[in-house]
């Protein structure tokens, strides 16, 4: 073959090697956006019990897998900031709901001095990695975004305000995706609360729950029809995920802590049912451990004792001892009441079936109509690195659990 005729070749098979890349349509890294929705409280089966066609659209056109591990305490704030840090709760110091820290002060989740308390956030959420690295972000709500952490936060944040639509939200998403390319956010976060709000309300059987997953999938179907009018929509990955699940709770099944010990022997308590974590007065530690040990229903740990698969116990904002009531048990002070043993909660170990929540992802990184493995919630945070072509913090999540989900 002369010369010419193997330049020819080399040309022709460049070009149909090229083509063969555009028809993949597959952008570079640094070109992909990552868009995570979080449905505060959306248990891992929810989506089998009704017709959900566009989380269905998302799992044939992209990722899903049966259930997702949250961390424990399996609650709204730990998760959020762990799926935000890919550290455990231990690590990035949002240990609870609320909780206190002898440096800095009593965090709750209503406090919004406490909410904006930049000192209350270790480890570096996804967004600073990403404004750190020249990256836009942007959030619409979002636990940890309301403060500037290593003195970074989103371009684009919101002030947490339940009473704004969730249309609404999707219109503000959808505004800053059609901002011109340089103004442009490239990772966004966004949250809505249900469906927790109701699913502590009414409880996770209800059909009241049925109707509102139906809701939620329909609204996420009007995002994905305003996501596919988009230019750069074949660069656009979207994640839905959420922080935990929901179980039942009754009447019946509730240990009361103050029929065993008096509220005088406690300095201080912190949690929510189905977990507590409790420093007693000085000199009581030892009457506590003794009575509450003996209590069926309730697991009770001095805090270095609580099982290593948890990841919980080395923080100083955990107090001294950690109850958490048994699956099906709820775990509190004082008479039961139909407004708190009734309905939903959450909150359990991270091993109980209930806890567990959802993922569907779909755009350019994931491959196609794929279950992938079960993994944890921690996990999220090295996904999205990868995706985006950042460089990532140290973390506890681990990209070899997920990296099968990516072409
Ligand atoms: P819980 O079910 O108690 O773990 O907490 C869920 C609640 O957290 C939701 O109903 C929201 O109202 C609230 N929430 C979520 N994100 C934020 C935020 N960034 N700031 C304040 N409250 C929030
Ligand atoms: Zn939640
Ligand atoms: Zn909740």
């Amino acid at each position: 073959m002369g010369k010419k005729n193997v330049l020819i070749l080399v040309l022709a098979s460049m070009i149909i090697a090229s083509c063969g890349m555009q028809r993949q349509g597959k952008p570079d890294a640094s070109e992909q956006y990552v868009v995570m929705l979080s449905m505060d409280g959306f248990r891992w089966d929810y989506a089998d019990r009704v017709e959900t066609p566009w989380l269905d659209y998302i799992a044939g056109n992209g990722v899903s897998t049966e259930y997702v591990k949250p961390a424990f305490p399996t609650k709204t704030f730990p998760n959020h900031y762990t799926m935000a840090t890919g550290l455990y709760p231990d690590n990035h110091g949002i240990v609870d709901n609320n909780f206190t820290c002898p440096e800095v002060g009593t965090y709750r989740l209503r406090d919004r001095d406490a909410v904006e308390n930049s000192d209350f956030y270790y480890g570096e959420p996804i967004w600073v990695t990403a404004e750190k690295q020249d990256v836009t972000a942007a959030s619409f709500f979002w636990v940890g975004s309301e403060a500037p952490v290593q003195g970074v936060q989103p371009t684009y944040w919101k002030r947490y305000d339940g009473r704004i639509s969730y249309s609404d939200r999707i219109d503000t998403v959808i505004d800053w995706l059609q901002l011109p390319l340089e103004e442009r956010p490239r990772l966004i976060t966004f949250y809505f609360n249900e469906p927790d709000s109701k699913g502590h309300y009414v409880g996770p059987d209800s059909p009241e729950i049925d109707e509102l997953v139906m809701e939620l999938d329909s609204l996420l179907g009007l995002f994905i029809n305003d996501l596919k009018q988009l230019p750069h929509y074949n660069k656009i990955n979207l994640i839905v995920t959420s922080d935990h699940g929901m179980t039942e709770v009754t009447m019946e099944n509730y240990v009361n802590i103050d029929s065993y010990t008096p509220r005088s022997w406690y300095e201080r308590t912190h949690g929510g049912n189905p977990i507590l974590h409790v420093t007693p007065k000085e000199g009581m530690k030892d009457s506590i451990l003794a009575i509450l040990q003996t209590v069926e229903n309730i697991s009770v740990w001095e805090k270095h004792e609580v099982p290593e698969r948890l990841n919980y116990g080395t923080s100083e904002r955990i107090e001294d001892i950690v109850i958490l009531a048994d699956s099906t048990w709820s775990v509190w002070w004082g008479e039961p009441s139909t407004r708190f043993n009734t309905g939903g909660a959450h909150g359990w170990d991270n091993a109980k079936k209930d806890m567990h929540t959802i993922f569907y992802a779909m755009g350019p990184a994931f491959k196609e109509n794929y279950v992938h493995t079960p993994f944890e919630l921690v996990d999220l945070y090295p996904m999205i690195t990868h995706i985006m072509g950042l460089e990532p913090a140290e973390v506890d999540g681990k990209l070899e659990r997920v990296k099968g989900m990516f072409h």
